[in-house]
């Protein structure tokens, strides 16, 4: 029979991360599925009020990893951690939210206890009494549903993809796990992030909104409007919310060292070469719609793009609705209409 084993890691103020409740409502249903027990492992500065939170989650067993080394994420303390819990518990199956934190470890964990990993789960369900699980290959293109026979299997889930837990907190019974770690090399000395207006990448954002190289081309007048583009451009955002994206060619102009909006960087970029956002919404400007770029769009629901050309990749089936419009003029009024 599987054992299951739940990972986690409070956050800053003590509480579990939606993505990590999520993780734990589809470590719940594997196990309900597979008639198997399963644990929770909890590991920060102080887990107890996180293990008291899911107290009635119906985990058999509580292990906690406790101290002042195992409040931050480094790599030495999270392993060797998550190796304690997984070898108290002897799970065969082991499950955590795909955190950047968990992320960086699971593989080296796995390593450790001869087992395998799997990373960007995005769905978890048993067949014929044997786990399956589903993940995406070849940048998104492809979706994987196999099983392994390796034991331990460590699980990296994706968020979004279970419901998060939800329950009444209660006081959890929990076993400490005593990991003495050596002198660490690594000291996180602090964060440093921008502010939360310069934050352009919005995940759960409900409009994915991408800006093309258009925005700095010449316009029909003769003249490049690049800082009037920036403008309207973060106007939008900031009245919308939205996340922003972008093509390759215009992440790639200021490499190049051309006048370009100063807020995109590649980590904007959508594609082939970029990333695969999900929103319910996408709004493209600016941009042919050339299938490198709008194969990123695969996840994202309602498509509609502003491009001066009628013959553009959005017009050939890519977008459900194309407004053959000058995005300049287009998005000037949205921001007058948003800003009433
Ligand atoms: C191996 C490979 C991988 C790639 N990966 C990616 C990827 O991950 N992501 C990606 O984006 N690209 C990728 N590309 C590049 C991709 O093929 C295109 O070159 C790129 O997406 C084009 O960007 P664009 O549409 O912004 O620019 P352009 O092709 O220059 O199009 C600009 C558009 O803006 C329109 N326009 C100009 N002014 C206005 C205005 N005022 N109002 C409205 N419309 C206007 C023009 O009519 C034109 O259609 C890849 C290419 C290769 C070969």
């Amino acid at each position: 029979m599987e054992t299951i084993l739940f990972l986690a890691h409070p956050e800053a103020d003590g509480s579990l991360a939606k993505s990590a409740l999520e993780a734990l409502a589809a470590t719940k249903q594997l196990a309900d599925s597979l008639g198997a027990p399963f644990s929770a492992g909890l590991i920060g500065e102080n887990p107890g009020p996180a293990a008291d939170v899911i107290a009635t989650s119906g985990a058999v067993k509580y292990y906690t990893v406790t101290g002042p080394g195992f409040s931050q994420a480094r790599y030495v303390s999270d392993a060797a951690a998550a190796e304690a819990v997984c070898r108290a518990s002897a799970a065969t199956i082991v499950i955590a939210p795909s955190t950047s934190r968990w992320n960086r470890v699971l593989p080296g964990v796995a390593h450790r206890l001869g087992g395998r990993a799997d990373t960007h789960v995005t769905g978890i369900a048993s067949q014929d009494g044997k786990p399956e699980l589903s993940r995406w290959f070849y940048r998104q293109r492809m979706e994987g549903v196999f099983s392994r026979a390796t034991r331990p299997w460590v699980l990296a889930l994706e968020g979004g993809i279970a419901t998060a837990w939800q329950g009444a907190p209660g006081t959890a019974a929990t076993e400490p796990i005593s990991v003495s770690l050596p002198e660490p090399r690594t000291r996180v000395t602090g964060f440093e992030s921008p502010a939360s207006d310069q934050q352009t990448i919005r995940p759960d954002a409900e409009l994915l909104f991408v800006t093309g190289a258009g925005w700095t081309k010449k316009q029909p007048d003769g003249q490049v409007k690049v800082a009037e583009a920036g403008t309207i451009i973060l106007d939008f955002l900031n009245l919308s919310r939205s996340s922003l994206g972008s093509t390759k060619s215009l992440v790639d102009l200021g490499g190049e060292g051309q006048e370009v909006l100063p807020f995109l960087s590649h980590m904007n970029q959508v594609g082939q070469t970029g990333s695969t956002p999900r929103h319910a919404k996408g709004l493209s400007t600016c941009c042919h719609g050339e299938e490198p770029h709008t194969v990123g769009w695969r996840f994202i629901g309602e498509r509609r793009a502003i491009s001066l050309d009628a013959n553009c990749g959005w017009s050939r089936g890519k977008a459900d609705i194309l407004y053959v419009a000058d995005a300049f003029a287009v998005m000037s009024k949205v921001n007058e209409l948003l800003a009433k």
